[in-house]
């Protein structure tokens, strides 16, 4: 275990002044998730480096660290504690700097802000991600449409990627001890099942699962009006959907996201041949 209340207390930081951070402690998880990323070469973006736990460990194997720090005590720390012609530290907020070009992610991420952090990372081109989240968020992520834990997370991120979950951490392994599990999750983007119109996707996906419990006749009805169709075009469009495709009377959670795309992207041609796009 690493002994990050010393490390701070040497810097004259009092570790209860760091608010609502976990650092990750435990060699064997930090080694672990070096080991999951197979980074030999690549150029790593970290996100929160903490006091550079990890951020170390990267650097023996990678080719060049991006770090990212919100908080300008640990950018101090950060700056003394690494020397290394390999490491670039960009301090700054991850939700509003200009990102940098990177080849892989691999960071324990500050949790308050998965959800933003993540699309964030998902705007850009890379090739895999090893995170670490907290475990009930992980699960939401990885859920399939058959699981209970599916949702509008699960559905709107299988549309842009492949995750997996590759292992849990108990609390245990972090300081201060925080009150929940995490999970280590890989993140790899597949262009593949893109939908072709990204923003009304993510339109399409809101307005469907804010009505989850509707079968899909009724919420794609709502979701045409919101948009703007009176009635007639809205039924009519809506017809046409459930011609091509069977689940008017499923509800949005019980079809697969492949079908998800595959409708958000057949509502959107039908607009587009109405002249409403
Ligand atoms: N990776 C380190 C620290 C994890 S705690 C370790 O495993 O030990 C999360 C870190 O993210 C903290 O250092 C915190 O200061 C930083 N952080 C929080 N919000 C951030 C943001 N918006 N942008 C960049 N870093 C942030």
């Amino acid at each position: 275990m690493i002994d990050i209340r010393k490390l701070l207390m040497q810097y004259n930081i009092r570790p209860s002044r760091i608010k609502g951070q976990h650092f990750l402690i435990n060699e064997a998880v930090l080694d672990r998730i070096v080991d999951y990323a197979n980074i030999d070469g690549k150029v790593v973006l970290e996100i929160g480096c903490g006091v550079g736990n990890l951020t170390k460990k990267l650097l023996e194997k990678a080719d060049r660290v991006i770090g990212v720090e919100i908080d300008p005590r640990l950018v101090s720390i950060l700056t003394q504690e690494i020397k290394s012609d390999h490491f670039e530290l960009i301090h700054g907020d991850i939700l509003k700097i200009d990102m940098p070009e990177f080849e892989k992610v691999v960071a324990n991420i500050p949790y308050s802000i998965s959800t933003p952090l993540t699309f964030r990372i998902l705007e850009k081109e890379f090739h895999d991600g090893v995170l670490m989240y907290q475990k009930e968020y992980a699960k939401r992520m990885v859920a399939d449409h058959t699981d209970k834990w599916y949702g509008r997370l699960s559905a709107v991120l299988k549309a842009f990627a492949h995750v997996e979950i590759l292992e849990y951490v108990p609390k245990t392994c972090f300081y201060p001890v925080p009150k929940v599990d995490s999970a280590i999750v890989r993140i790899k983007p597949v262009p593949d099942i893109f939908p072709a119109h990204k923003d009304f996707f993510f339109s399409m996906v809101r307005e469907l699962f804010g009505q989850r419990r509707k079968k899909l006749k009724n919420s794609i009805l709502h979701f045409l009006r919101v948009y703007g169709l009176d009635m007639e075009s809205s039924t009519k469009i809506a017809g046409r959907v459930f011609e091509i495709m069977d689940i008017k009377d499923k509800r949005v959670e019980e079809i697969s996201v492949e079908e998800l795309v595959e409708l958000c992207d057949t509502v959107y041609d039908f607009l587009q041949e109405k002249g409403v796009r």
